[in-house]
């Protein structure tokens, strides 16, 4: 292959280019109608009553946070193989950040781990758990939210990598990630890696109309002008007209651009296809790497899980990494622990305090996923995956 084939891509058809093109031909680069109609269309999706569009999702797990009330010394939960911005949005917040161990079979936050954790502090000392749907394999957020109420703590679900992926609770009924009916919220990335590509782009996702709310004020500096929303005229204050409005929080501006809503409003017409071809190229490595050296995570029935990642793990990952290399194969590490970051190493983690994800690292790396991968280069990937370990 003469073209280096990345772990991931975003696809941007013409209909994609048009969309955007006619944005900038409109009168609104920013706050236009394409924010509001790609937040309507992609609750739709997901199966919410509330979605805020944001900058980035990063920003997304900022204000999610602050709606959610962390402050000075909050302490939230959450797991250490995920991207840093899972952790950070709580100390952007001044929060505190603790770790728990992942289950090796499913790479997720394991619940048996949050639950040791919480039982060896008073109630009341965390607040919040940040549950991430790695790889896009959802987490099992029935489990999660029963024992967040026994603690009475909020549930975050860091859907970044799971849009259209579903879990199946015990009594068979199936939640999309992110839809609201479980967790308080969730957030999503339209970063051009995930499933939607909207340059940079964010979605949080809620049933909740409060903090929904709130969060649409968060986003855009804390200001708002809605009248049920307003305070009461102070003695002698001069007459409010069409201007008025109010800071009334210290908010930010984090919100999408019309250009990016029509990107990513265009690219969702399409999801549903780009969402089974990500299954169909998952089946085909399942098939080619079962039995062999090589540990793959298959999901079992009733999981649809959403592939942002398709995940092996190896013993000798760093000589296959830099064999792929050689080979023009892209291959990435998803994570390094959160924990072992020298950022969060001043607070006290340290190697040897998660095994599970420190053995994880030491083995994971994430093969090219991505819709248009064609089955010629997936083929040449396997070949030489299969290759390099001689399975
Ligand atoms: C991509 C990602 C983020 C951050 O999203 P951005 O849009 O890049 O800010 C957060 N969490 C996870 C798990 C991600 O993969």
């Amino acid at each position: 292959m003469n073209q280096p084939i990345p772990y991931g891509r975003q696809h941007i058809t013409d209909e994609d280019i048009a969309a955007v093109a006619d944005v900038l031909r409109g009168p609104f680069l920013t706050q236009g109608p394409h924010i509001g109609a790609f937040e309507t269309a992609f609750a739709d999706y997901i199966g919410c009553r509330y979605a805020v569009a944001v900058a980035n999702g990063t920003a997304a797990l900022h204000l999610c946070c602050m709606a959610l009330g962390v402050t000075t010394g909050t302490r939230v939960i959450t797991t250490p193989i995920t991207f840093s911005a899972s952790a950070n949005c709580v100390r952007y917040c001044g929060g505190e950040v603790y770790f728990a161990d992942i289950d090796p079979e499913t790479a997720l936050l394991a619940i048996d781990s949050v639950r040791e954790l919480l039982s060896k502090h008073p109630k009341g000392y965390f607040s919040g758990i940040v549950p991430v749907d790695f790889a896009g394999y959802p987490v099992d957020m029935a489990a999660f939210r029963e024992l967040a109420d026994e603690h009475g703590l909020w549930l975050l679900e860091d859907s970044c990598h799971s849009p259209g992926g579903a879990f199946t609770d015990t009594n068979g009924t199936m939640h999309r990630c992110g839809d609201g009916s479980l967790a308080e919220l969730a957030i999503f990335s339209f970063h051009p890696v995930k499933h939607i590509a909207a340059g940079e782009g964010g979605m949080i996702t809620t049933n909740d109309e409060a903090l929904y709310k709130h969060l649409l004020r968060l986003r855009t500096h804390g200001i708002t002008n809605k009248p049920g929303e307003l305070t009461e005229p102070y003695a002698g204050e001069p007459e409010r007209g069409g201007w008025y409005m109010e800071l009334q929080e210290l908010g930010y501006n984090y919100r999408l651009t019309d250009m990016q809503a029509a990107l990513g409003n265009s690219q969702l017409q399409r999801v549903d296809a780009m969402f089974s071809r990500r299954q169909e190229i998952a089946k085909r490595y399942d098939d080619a790497f079962a039995n062999s050296a090589i540990s793959i995570i298959v999901p079992p029935e009733g999981i649809s899980h959403a592939y942002h990642l398709y995940v092996i793990q190896v013993d000798d990952r760093k000589g296959l990494y830099d064999f792929l290399r050689t080979r023009n194969i892209m291959a990435q590490v998803h994570y390094i622990p959160v924990h072992l970051m020298p950022y969060y190493r001043q607070f006290g983690w340290k190697p040897g305090d998660f095994p599970n994800a420190e053995r994880y690292y030491a083995r994971c790396l994430s093969l090219p996923m991505f819709p248009t991968l064609t089955d010629a280069e997936q083929e040449y990937v396997i070949a030489s995956v299969k290759e390099f370990v001689g399975a």
